[in-house]
């Protein structure tokens, strides 16, 4: 899914069905100096055994620090290299080191 579409995409059902649930994006991550390292530490609302979200509809309200996936936040590199949204997009920008 080229950038065009993810921004028209973001939020619908098609947007949600691109995650494969793996989890990864719920682990503490390091911003240094630009770059975004993961941590081994889960949220504490990441059931770590089916890597869903354990809160997910209240997510935003229960941990403020949770952020709504969006086309931005994709193409600022915050996610896994091997990510499908990453995979979906033409920017070198994205992905972490990991
Ligand atoms: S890293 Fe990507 S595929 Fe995995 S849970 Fe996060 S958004 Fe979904």
């Amino acid at each position: 899914m080229i950038e065009k579409q993810m921004k028209k995409a973001a939020g619908t059902a098609e947007w949600e069905a691109i995650c494969r649930r793996c989890g990864r994006c719920c682990y503490e991550k390091i911003d240094y100096r630009g770059k975004i390292f993961y941590t081994t530490k889960p949220c504490c609302h990441l059931d770590t055994g089916s890597k869903l979200c354990r809160v997910y509809q209240q997510r935003e309200q229960l941990q403020t620090d949770c952020v709504r996936l969006t086309p931005e936040l994709v193409a600022a590199g915050i996610l896994p290299h091997d990510c499908p949204y990453v995979q979906d997009t033409s920017s070198k920008k994205v992905g972490n080191e990991d």
